[in-house]
C-alpha cells in the first residue's frame, strides 16, 4: 500500500524523509490494526489515501506523516505524547489540531453559525497545514462517501457545502473547492445531480465537434503569434455550477450551457497580455465581459484575465488567460506556498510561509487597491485575537482573546452574568475566571438572588461585563448606603429626642431645598457614604423659630447597631479586625462609608477626638454573619503541627481562611491563620482548643505579643 505513496514522493523528497514517513506508516497501520472503513477496507488505506492527496500538492514530510497519523490520536491508543517522542513535535502538533478540528461539529444551519463555525475552524488551527490535512481528510471522506449510512451522508455533505468548501475557496485552494461542491451537492440533492449530469453528457456529444474546432483556431493562431499551443484546452464546467448558475440567475439549463469555455496556459504576464490581444483579434470580444484579475487580484489571491468572445456560429466563447504560477495558485491557493523546495532550508518554518503567503496577498492588493476584506478575515484568522465556544444549545458565541466563564455569561444575557455562582467548561465544574479556549462547549450556573463580585473586575476583559459589574455595585452601594445613612440620621435624631417620622415636612423640605436634595433618599444616600454627617443634619432638622439650633453632642446618642450585613458601605478594617463583643468604633471614610476598627485600635489616633468623624457603635443582637480574625501562633517546629492546628479549628466549627507559616527559628515556629468566627465567645472558644495542643506555645491576636529573639 506504501508503495505507491513512496513513489510520489519519491519525486520531490530525500530518501532518508521517506524512511521516516514510513515508520510513520507502520505506526498508523499498528495502530489501526483490525478497523475497518464502511467500505469494509481496512482502516489504513484512509490515511494513506489522505497522505497522498497532500503529496500530490508536494507538501512537506512533516505535512506528510500528519496526514498518515491524522486518526490516531482520536480513534486509537496512541498518544500525543507517544507521537511527538517518535516523530518529534512538529507531527504531533498536527495530528493534535486536526484531531481537535475533528471533535468539534457543526449542527445548526443558520448563515451566521456557519460563518462563525468557519471562522472557529481557522482559529483553532494555528498552524495552516491543519487546516490542509484536515480538507485532504474531509476530500478522502468524501470521495468514500457511498458506503456511509445515509444520515452520516447527509450531515457530512451539509457540513463539506457549508463549511468546508467555503474555507478552501477562501484559501483559494479551488480544485478542493470544486470537489469539496460536486460531491456535496451530489449527495445532498441526488435527483438533481443525476439529472443535470446527463444532460451534460448529452450536451457534450454535440459539442464535441464544434469544440475542436474552436481549440483548433485558437492553437493555430497562437502559434502564428509564437506562443506555446500546448496549453489550451476545453475547459469542462462542473455541475454543481452549472445548477448555481441556473439557481441564481434564473437560467435555464440551455442558456448555462451554450457557452464554451476554455484555459489558456502561457509562460509569463507579460505573454498572457499578448495571448489576449490573439483572441481579440481573432473573434470579437463581447463588451464589458473583460476582467483583468491579473491587475486587480481576486479576494482570494486568484489571478487570471477572463474575457468572453462571439465564436463561430455565434456561440460565446469563455476564455481565462494566465501563467503557470497563476493556475497553480488558482488550483492550490494556500497550499502552494508549501511546495515543497528542498534548498529552502531556512524558510521551513511554516508559520513564516503562511505570513510570506498573506504578505504576498497584502502587496499585490495594496498596488491594485482593490478590496481588502479577505486579507481581514484571514489575517484575523492566522493571528486570531478572538475566542470561540458553544453554548450548550450549540450556538457559538465570539468573545475576544482572554475572555473568561463571567464575560461569557454577560455576553448571554446581563441577568446571567448578575446571577453566575459556577461555570461548567466541557461539563466540568470551572471557576468563574477560568480563561476561554476555541471550541469549548461552556454551561453557566445560575442563582436567583446571587450577586455580582466586585473580584470578578479583576479578570473580565470585555466592556459589556465590566460596565455592568460596576453598574450593578453602584446601585446595590446606592441602595445599601440609603438604608444605612437613614439609620445614622434616625439615631442622630434620637439623641436630640426627636425621630425622622415625627419632622414636620416643610422643616424636612426646608433642610433638602438648603443642601439642594431633590428627595430625602438623597439626603441618606449622602450620609451613609459618609458625605454628610448624621448629627449636623439632625441638629438643622429640629431647628425650629423657637428651638434655637442645639449643641453637636454625640457622646449623647445611643450607638448604633451593626449588624455586619450592612454591604459595601460599612467594611471591617484589616489592621485590628473587630468581631462581635469587640468594643467597636465607626471611621467616616468619605465617598465610602464607614470602616469599623476595634475601639483600641491604634491607627485611629487623632480621629477620635474629631467629631463628625466618628460614629460610636455596637454589635446588634441578632447577628447571622462569620467575621474574619487575625491569629498568631508560636510553635514548636515539629511534623504534623499543622495538622493539628487545622484539626483544633476545625472541631470548633471555624473556617481557615488562610494560612502563613513563618520560620522563627529552628526550634520554633510563627504560624499567622485568619479565621472565620462568629463572635468573641467562638473565637475564646477556639483559642482555648488551640492551647491544648502541647507544640502550641502562645496565642496572640492581630499581633505576636511575644519578643521575637
Ligand atoms: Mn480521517
Amino acid at each position: 500500500m506504501f508503495s505507491e505513496l513512496k513513489q510520489e514522493l519519491s519525486t520531490y523528497l530525500p530518501a532518508e524523509q521517506i524512511e521516516t514517513i514510513y515508520a510513520a506508516y507502520r505506526t498508523a497501520k499498528a495502530a489501526h490494526k483490525g478497523q475497518k472503513r464502511h467500505s469494509g477496507d481496512d482502516y489504513i488505506s484512509h490515511p494513506v489515501a489522505v497522505a497522498h492527496i497532500l503529496a500530490g500538492m508536494r507538501l512537506d514530510a512533516t505535512s506528510i506523516m500528519a496526514g498518515l497519523l491524522h486518526d490516531v490520536i482520536e480513534d486509537t491508543l496512541l498518544s500525543k505524547e507517544e507521537i511527538a517522542q517518535q516523530f518529534g513535535n512538529a507531527v504531533a502538533e498536527l495530528v493534535d489540531g486536526v484531531s481537535k478540528l475533528t471533535q468539534i461539529q457543526f449542527e445548526s444551519k443558520a448563515q451566521a453559525q456557519a460563518e462563525n463555525f468557519r471562522k472557529m475552524v481557522l482559529a483553532m488551527a494555528n498552524d495552516m497545514r491543519v487546516i490542509i490535512v484536515k480538507l485532504s481528510d474531509r476530500l478522502h471522506n468524501m470521495r468514500t462517501l457511498d458506503a456511509c449510512p445515509p444520515e452520516k451522508r447527509q450531515r457530512m455533505a451539509v457540513e463539506t457545502l457549508d463549511i468546508y468548501a467555503p474555507i478552501a475557496n477562501r484559501l483559494g485552494m479551488h480544485s478542493f473547492r470544486v470537489e469539496f461542491e460536486e460531491r456535496g451537492f451530489a449527495a445532498i440533492f441526488p435527483m438533481r445531480y443525476r439529472v443535470l449530469s446527463s444532460a451534460m453528457r448529452k450536451v457534450k456529444g454535440n459539442r464535441r465537434e464544434i469544440l475542436i474546432d474552436i481549440e483548433n483556431t485558437l492553437k493555430k493562431s497562437l502559434i502564428k503569434h509564437g506562443l506555446p499551443s500546448d496549453s489550451v484546452w476545453g475547459r469542462e464546467k462542473n455541475v454543481y455550477s452549472i445548477y448555481k448558475k441556473m439557481r441564481n440567475k434564473k437560467l435555464s439549463f440551455s442558456e448555462v450551457m451554450d457557452m464554451y469555455a476554455f484555459r489558456i496556459i502561457v509562460d509569463s504576464i507579460d505573454t498572457c497580455y499578448r495571448a489576449l490581444g490573439v483572441v481579440h483579434n481573432l473573434f470579437k470580444p463581447v463588451p464589458e465581459r473583460f476582467k483583468d484579475y491579473i491587475a486587480i487580484p481576486k479576494a482570494n489571491g486568484y489571478q487570471s484575465l477572463h474575457t468572453t468572445l462571439f465564436g463561430p456560429y455565434g456561440v460565446p466563447i469563455e476564455i481565462q488567460i494566465r501563467d503557470r504560477e497563476m493556475e497553480d495558485l488558482a488550483n492550490n491557493g494556500i497550499a502552494a506556498h508549501w511546495l515543497y523546495k528542498s534548498k529552502d532550508k531556512a524558510a521551513s518554518d511554516t508559520q513564516i510561509r503562511a505570513r510570506n503567503w498573506l504578505q504576498k496577498i497584502l502587496d499585490i492588493q495594496k498596488n491594485t487597491g482593490s478590496s481588502l476584506e479577505f486579507i481581514e478575515h484571514v489575517k484575523f484568522d492566522l493571528f486570531p485575537d478572538e475566542v470561540y465556544v458553544f453554548t450548550p444549545k450549540g450556538e457559538i458565541m465570539e468573545l475576544p482573546h482572554g475572555a473568561t466563564a463571567v464575560d461569557f455569561a454577560y455576553a448571554i444575557h446581563s441577568d446571567i452574568g448578575n446571577s453566575c455562582v459556577a461555570a461548567k467548561i466541557d461539563h466540568r465544574l470551572a471557576p468563574l475566571s477560568t480563561a476561554l479556549v476555541n471550541g469549548q462547549r461552556v454551561e453557566i450556573i445560575t442563582v436567583a438572588g446571587a450577586r455580582p463580585n466586585p473580584v470578578w473586575l479583576n479578570f473580565v476583559v470585555t466592556g459589556k461585563a465590566r460596565s455592568n459589574i460596576r453598574h450593578f455595585l453602584k446601585s446595590q452601594q446606592q441602595v445599601e448606603a440609603i438604608k444605612f445613612g437613614k439609620r445614622l440620621l434616625n439615631r442622630a435624631l434620637s439623641a436630640l429626642t426627636s425621630s425622622w417620622d415625627k419632622l414636620p415636612a416643610e422643616q424636612v423640605k426646608k433642610i433638602l431645598d438648603e443642601h439642594q436634595y431633590q428627595q430625602a433618599e438623597e439626603l441618606f444616600e449622602a450620609i451613609g457614604l459618609g458625605n454628610a454627617m448624621a448629627p449636623v443634619i439632625a441638629a438643622q432638622l429640629i431647628e425650629t423659630e423657637q428651638v434655637k439650633r442645639p449643641e453637636i453632642t454625640p457622646k449623647s446618642s445611643k450607638p448604633l447597631a451593626i449588624k455586619g450585613s450592612e454591604g459595601m458601605v460599612v467594611t471591617f478594617a484589616e489592621c485590628c479586625r473587630p468581631i462581635p463583643g469587640d468594643p467597636i468604633i465607626g471611621i467616616i471614610q468619605s465617598g465610602r462609608g464607614f470602616t469599623i476598627h476595634l475601639d483600641q485600635c491604634s491607627k485611629i489616633g487623632k480621629l477620635r477626638n474629631k467629631p463628625g468623624k466618628c460614629v460610636e457603635l455596637q454589635w446588634s443582637k441578632h447577628i447571622e454573619e462569620d467575621f474574619r480574625v487575625n491569629l498568631y501562633l508560636l510553635v514548636v517546629n515539629r511534623r504534623g503541627v499543622l495538622g493539628k492546628i487545622a484539626n483544633s479549628i476545625a472541631n470548633v466549627d471555624a473556617d481557615i481562611d488562610n494560612i502563613n507559616v513563618d520560620e522563627h527559628d529552628g526550634n520554633y515556629n510563627i504560624i499567622n491563620v485568619i479565621i472565620s468566627v462568629r463572635d468573641r465567645k467562638h473565637l475564646a472558644n477556639l483559642i482555648r482548643r488551640l492551647r491544648l495542643n502541647k507544640e502550641v506555645l502562645r496565642v496572640s491576636r492581630n499581633k505576636p505579643t511575644w519578643d521575637k529573639d
